[in-house]
């Protein structure tokens, strides 16, 4: 069965609205518009390393559809490396959800967690229990109470 696709959950903000050729005028290029969700599923699968049932899980979409939108979204990135072109990235029928972020204070791997999750009991990378509530509001990083060991934390 085929959700809608306001269904699909994006937890995560691009570091940038724009990606284009350094030196070239936008006007002079081509644009490739990367929607929200296909932006999220390279976070997922590329960025954060996820198998694609638990990417497609997060994006509340099925694998199938993950599948169809990190093939279209690999494709477009890989049209603006291999071309030279403009990325914006903008739009798709998203719903942004709410998110925690956690951060290991061994490995230094940050990861993000929906909201009615519970609490993580160990780093996704290196499966340590000395992990950090971290939060990214208004582009600083900030410590939040839940905290178990601050010494040794690095703003980094
Ligand atoms: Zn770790």
């Amino acid at each position: 069965m085929a959700r809608p696709k306001c269904c699909r959950r994006v937890a995560g903000e691009p570091g940038c609205e724009i990606f284009k050729p350094v030196g070239v005028p936008v006007s002079a290029i081509d644009e490739v518009v990367l929607s929200m969700d296909e932006f999220e599923a390279i976070r997922l699968a590329d960025f954060d390393g996820l198998y694609h049932d638990k990417a497609a899980e997060q994006m509340k979409v099925s694998r199938q559809t993950f599948g169809r939108i990190i093939q279209a979204a690999r494709h477009k990135v890989s049209q603006v490396l291999v071309k030279g072109l403009a990325l914006r990235i903008e739009g798709g029928e998203i719903k942004m959800v709410q998110k925690r972020t956690f951060k290991c204070l061994k490995c230094q791997h940050t990861w993000d967690v929906p909201f009615g999750t519970g609490r993580p009991t160990e780093c996704q990378a290196c499966k340590d229990a000395t992990i950090c509530r971290s939060e990214v509001q208004r582009g600083r990083r900030r410590l939040g109470g839940e905290c178990q060991r601050k010494s040794g934390f690095s703003r980094s």
